[in-house]
């Protein structure tokens, strides 16, 4: 079966612009990553950090094999569904 792009959803993980997330990282190669977008509130916009709320300020890509939010070895999952 092919690879394809799966979320853990996870009831730890109480941010709402955080992703624990399955996917093809380069050409060749996938992983499971922690993904952290930080979207513009109206505060960041009075701070000058963003210019518009819901705007992008940063992301981050982290590769990992286990949930840090809740220890559970995602590579595991990996195999047992497909
Ligand atoms: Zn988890």
């Amino acid at each position: 079966m092919n690879k394809q792009e799966k979320t853990h959803y996870c009831e730890e993980n109480w941010y709402k612009d955080t992703d624990v997330r399955y996917e093809k990282i380069n050409k060749e190669q996938w992983s499971w990553v922690l993904e952290q977008t930080w979207h513009a509130s109206e505060i960041e916009v009075e701070d000058g950090l963003a210019e518009r709320a819901g705007e992008i300020i940063s992301t981050h890509t982290v590769l990992i094999s286990y949930c840090p939010f809740c220890g559970e070895k995602l590579t595991e999952i990996e195999e047992n569904t497909w």
